[in-house]
């Protein structure tokens, strides 16, 4: 999921929109029937996820959004309410560039909705700017790594997005390049801005409490919070949460792999000693250390014919750890 932003609405419709709307009616509508609005769904700057549309990918989305319907996410009342797109195309922002230093470009719809009954609350609310934000879905066909240039949908590399690497001299920060778009989905309003290090989850925190608990209560509670926001809220915490389990059970499965192959690799060492040295370690080091007791195993144990999945003979092979 992507988000952008809700910019321009209520504009005076024109007959070259009304025309383009009118390809998706049942009727031919008035002007004064329709209200419109203007988005951006998405950029190719690096988002909050490590990740960015090429410019060509977002060439494609603009012509797979055309058409595609808005749905009002977390609202029960607003189950009938819908906008569609009936114009997408990528904007380039003069004069501006994005961190990995390419044209800053966003892709830009144009959406309506039919005036009602049913939809005057919200339009109300995109007028006033209350919903602003616009989330995004959409497949696409590779997720290239931004250093090694492998397409990580298919096999993944050692390099973990949000990183920074050393090469040619100069800092590079490892995202992922996403290509070539097979479908956009549909896209829906949400009410948390979505912003590089600006979401809700970042620097809410008094210094000495817990952020969990002061999230998880303020999610419950409200503290001038919408009852959307609160579910929005609420969802991305969720969100973390399982996140951080998968870390958590990543960094669990290499550290057991670190002791197992250092048992095997230096059976002079007391366990406990190794268990004390490998304990403090992040995943990635552990994994580093795994690598190298692997090694050494492979050596000190040539004869080793068990085919299991981490048998010290793959060493040989320098296969590179997956997830
Ligand atoms: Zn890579």
């Amino acid at each position: 999921m992507k988000e952008g932003t809700i910019e321009k609405s209520g504009a005076a419709v024109d007959p070259e929109a009304l025309e383009a709307i009118g390809r998706y009616a049942r009727r031919p509508l008035k002007a004064e029937e329709v209200y419109t609005f203007s988005m951006v769904l998405c950029d190719n700057e690096v988002d909050r996820d490590h990740e960015r549309f090429s410019i060509p990918a977002l060439e494609r989305l603009a012509q797979l959004f055309v058409g595609k319907t808005g749905i009002f996410d977390h609202d029960p009342k607003g189950a009938n309410q819908t906008a569609r797109i009936y114009g997408c195309r990528v904007e380039r922002i003069e004069g501006r560039r994005t961190t990995v230093g390419e044209p800053y470009c966003t892709l830009r719809a144009e959406a309506y909705m039919v005036r009602s009954e049913k939809n005057a609350d919200l339009i109300l609310e995109i007028d006033a700017g209350i919903k602003k934000e616009v989330s995004v879905g959409c497949a696409v066909g590779r997720a290239v790594c931004s250093i090694c240039g492998q397409d990580r949908s298919r096999d993944p590399c050692r390099h973990r997005p949000g990183q920074i690497y050393q090469g040619d001299g100069a800092e590079r920060l490892c995202h992922t390049v996403l290509d070539e778009p097979a479908d956009a989905y549909e896209w829906s309003f949400v009410a948390v801005p979505a912003q590089p290090a600006a979401g809700v989850t970042k620097g809410l925190a008094p210094e000495g409490e817990e952020p969990g608990d002061i999230l998880k209560t303020w999610a419950a509670g409200g503290a001038g919070l919408s009852p959307l926001e609160r579910q929005e809220l609420a969802r991305r915490l969720d969100r973390l949460e399982e996140e951080a389990a998968r870390g958590r059970a990543w960094r669990e499965k290499v550290y057991g792999e670190a002791l197992r192959l250092g048992a095997l690799a230096e059976p002079d060492l007391p366990r406990e000693l190794l268990a004390k040295t490998l304990d403090p370690l992040g995943p990635e080091a552990l994994e580093d250390w795994a690598a190298h007791f692997r090694r050494k195993a492979a050596g000190r144990l040539p004869l080793i014919q068990t085919a299991g999945e981490d048998a010290p003979r793959r060493a040989e092979e320098n296969t590179p750890f997956k997830l």
